[in-house]
This record gives structure tokens, sequence and C-alpha cells, in this order.
């Protein structure tokens, strides 16, 4: 993409309306546009590093076995009516009315809908398990949006649903959520502790929200100061071994974490000195719940005794949107965003501090293709993000340093022959080398070699 055609309406100042770091960077790296209270349009810039979240997880979630599916946003009330939750859910549920009166809501989360799918199509033990996910927006009218994307009106899930015959296959699903939800966080270079949580008006005991640490977090939580030295990374097990997929739940789950609505001070299992207390954005939660909808909705399958019984269901949510602003409020510096590489919106930027003389601008051109060919890949093709603007180099450089490319290639006329300056996002250094070297260093990196491959 060529800077001087792109979109990308980025700000000098910091917007007054923006409380914390996430969102002035979002506004000034043109990101985003709010249109109403908490409901955002998606410029150029966001929309990319968005559908690389959204890609992350759709992989992870596939890897288990998941399947994807879209729902409508837009939903009949009658399904809500049946399960109880209409009256209950309160004002933060859109609710419209269509030309011939009906009752419509747009929906916050799927539960109702995904079970009158299932219990259409599924009656025997035999068409189990299933686990059926959509990413799609969700609105819920929360009393207040702020902190940009973090805490939106209309935001972007990933929500999948578990469908079991019994309470032992319901866990293994469970577990199997648990640890692709630690593979999905790694892969956006986060650390999401797994921290025991309140289930609310979901019922059932067991839940657990995923929680980056953020001084802005909206939560307290309370951690065994363990954590800090575990490795949260998941690798290495496959979703086919249940036996592994358990002893690595049990592993995890007997170190201390939890919700402030979960933390009882008085018999908090972990001593003072011994426990981490800190602020927590959730950028997950999941929930194990039996038979709370398939029961009343009559979701049942025949058992292999010919009995009919209910559904036993779990729900798994991933805030897509959200996570572009914790992404940023745990990667980020005075200069700007700093993009781990896997949700980068470009993997590399090209500055070309001469595009006015001739030597340079030819150079910078080529370069410009060369890189296009070898680092273009689907699905998301465009990797490069060239700056051929005529413009002054501290412009372009603290324009680039804003929106956080990982790697920079700058080249100006009076560096000799096939010299730059490479310069990686997450740390200061600069190298002046040949564009051979630069790319060798930028190949080196792993993500990019396995885009490459
Ligand atoms: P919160 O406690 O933050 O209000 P929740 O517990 O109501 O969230 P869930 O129903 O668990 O949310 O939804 C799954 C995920 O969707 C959350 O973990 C969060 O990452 C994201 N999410 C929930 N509400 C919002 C919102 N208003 N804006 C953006 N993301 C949200
Ligand atoms: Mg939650």
């Amino acid at each position: 993409m060529r800077m001087s055609e792109y979109f990308m309406p980025t700000l000098k100042e910091s917007p007054k309306e923006a409380e914390i770091v996430s969102h002035k960077l979002m506004l000034r790296a043109g990101m985003v546009k709010q249109t109403s209270s908490g409901i955002y349009a998606w410029q150029p810039l966001g929309f990319r590093v968005l559908k690389r979240i959204e890609q992350i997880v759709r992989e992870e979630q596939n890897a288990t076995g998941a399947q994807e599916i879209l729902m409508p946003t837009l939903q009949s009330s009658d399904l809500w009516k049946e399960s109880g939750r209409y009256e209950d859910y309160g004002k933060e549920m859109l609710r419209i009315k269509d030309r011939h009166e009906r009752d419509l809501l747009y929906g916050p989360t799927n539960e109702e809908m995904i079970t009158d799918i299932v219990r259409t199509h599924v009656h025997s033990y035999k068409d189990l398990p299933k686990n059926l996910y959509h990413i799609q927006w969700k609105f819920r009218d929360e009393v207040r949006p702020r902190f940009g994307v973090m805490r939106g009106r209309e935001f972007l899930m990933k929500d999948n649903y578990s469908f079991d015959l019994d309470y032992e296959g319901a866990l293994y699903s469970y577990q199997k959520m648990f640890l692709a939800y630690l593979r999905t966080y790694t892969r956006m270079g986060l650390r999401a502790f797994p921290m025991r949580a309140d289930t609310g008006p979901i019922g059932g005991d067991l839940s657990h929200e995923f929680i980056i640490l953020a001084d802005t977090g909206e939560s307290e939580v309370f951690a065994d100061k363990k954590w800090n030295e575990v490795d949260l990374t998941a690798a290495g097990l496959s979703y086919d071994n249940k036996k592994d997929v358990n002893d690595y739940y049990e592993k995890m789950t007997s170190i201390y974490a939890a919700t402030d609505e979960k933390h009882d001070p008085e018999n908090c299992p972990v001593a003072t000195d011994q426990l981490n207390r800190a602020r927590g954005i959730e950028v997950g939660h999941i929930f194990y719940f039996g038979t709370k909808y398939s029961a009343p909705m009559k979701a049942t399958v025949q058992n292999k005794d010919g009995e009919v019984v209910p559904l036993e269901m779990g729900s798994y949510g991933i805030g897509v949107s959200r996570l572009v602003g914790a992404i940023i409020e745990a990667s980020h510096d005075d200069s700007g965003i700093i993009w781990p590489e896997d949700v980068a919106p470009y993997k590399i930027a090209l500055i070309n501090l001469d595009p006015e003389e001739s030597v340079c601008n030819e150079f910078c051109e080529k370069l410009y293709k060369q890189l296009q060919d070898e680092f273009n890949k689907a699905p998301f093709f465009d990797e490069i993000l060239y700056d051929e603007r005529k413009a002054r180099p501290g412009a372009k450089f603290a324009d680039m340093d804003l929106i956080g490319i990982p790697w920079q290639i700058r080249k100006g006329s009076r560096q000799d022959g096939d010299t730059v300056t490479l310069k990686k996002r997450d740390s200061d250094e600069k190298h002046e080398v040949s564009i051979g070297q630069a790319l060798d260093m930028i190949r080196e990196s792993s993500q990019l070699n396995k885009k490459a491959a």
C-alpha cells in the first residue's frame, strides 16, 4: 500500500474524549471513528488488525474441531421467551419492532438461537459431540460505554457452543476450549491468565475468565505469584489426547487466580505475601452450564439406552474487537503502538526519505516490488506499507512509530548503494546494513518465516 494513496487519517494531538492510552492511540492512528456512543466504524488500518485477530481466533478454533457458522445479528424474541431470558436480560438488550409489530432484538449473545438450531437437527447420541462457533457483531446497551472499543455497545465477539451427551463429555469440551484460548492469546503476543470467575446469571459453577493485566483494567484480580513464571503457551498438546488435555487443565487450574467476585479474602488459599493483586482486562470467558438452556427449550437426544436426555452445554466467548484495544494497552511506548507481528496491520514499512531524488526513488520503487513479491501472502496479501510521500523525514518516522509496524526499512539519498537503515519497532536499535542483510534479519523472525514459507 502506498501511503500517498492510503486512507489513514492520523491525528497529531490526543483527542480529549479518550481516557486511556489504547483509545487515544487508536484515534490518533486513524483506526476507528466513533459514529454513535459506543459504536465504531473501522477504518482501513483498524480493520486490518481486527481481521488478523479474527483469523487467529478462527484458526485456533478450527484446530480444536469446532465448526464455523454464521448466525444473524437480529433475533426473534420468541426463543428468548422460551428460555426465560427475554424479561431477565433487562435494559442491556436492544429491542426492536418490525413493521408487523413483531418483537425482534439485536443479539447480545446466542445461546437460545444455537440451541434452537441444534435441537432441530440433532436427535441421537450418535450426532454428538458438536461444537459450533461464529464471529459476529453483538449489541449490549451498556450503561457506560467507554474506553473506545474496549467497552462498546456494538462489538465483535467469537462465541461458540458445545453440545455433549453427558457431564464427562462437556468437561472435555470445556478443557479443550481452555487450551485453545491460551494458544489464541499467545499468538497475539499476550499473556492472558485463566481466572476462576463468577457464572452470574448463566448458572453452574465452572467458569473461567481470561485476563490480561493492565493498570487501566476494569476488574480487580488476585493471583498467586507463581503465575509470573508459568508457561501459558499450552504448546505441544494434542486435542485428541484426553489425558494430556485433562492433566494440563488440572495443572493450570491448581494455581490460584480469581476475579474479585470469586476471591474470598477470608478463605484465600494463598498466603498474603504470595498473592498478587492487580487490575485486568477480560478478553475471554468460558462457561459450563449443563442443561440450563436445553432443558427449558427441550433440546434433547436419545442416549444409548434409548432414554431421552437434555443436551449438556457450554459457551465460550472471546472479545475480538476489545482485543484490538487490549493488545495496545499491553504493547505501546511514548511514540505509539508496538504491534506484535501476527496482529500487525502490515509487516514491513518501507520509508523512502527522498522520493524526489531519482536514484533513491528508483531503489525504493524496485525494493517495494521485491518486498511485495516475497512477503505478500493470502489471506492478507498486502503486507508492505510504502511511505513515498513528499514529507519531512521526521514526520514520516513519527507516523510510522505511531502506527507501530514491526519492521521499518528506511532509505535516503545520503546512503550509498544498497545501504538501508533497519529498525525494529519494539527496540530502539537501528542497523545500517545492506538490503540483503536487512531482509535476512527480517526473514529470521519466526512469524514472517512461517508466512513466507
Ligand atoms: P464484561 O464483564 O466486561 O461486561 P461480560 O462478562 O458481560 O463482559 P461475556 O458475556 O463474558 O462478557 O462476553 C465475552 C467477551 O466479550 C468478554 O470476555 C469480553 O472480552 C467481550 N465483551 C463483553 N462485553 C463487551 C463490550 N461491551 N465491548 C467489547 N467487548 C465486550
Ligand atoms: Mg464475562
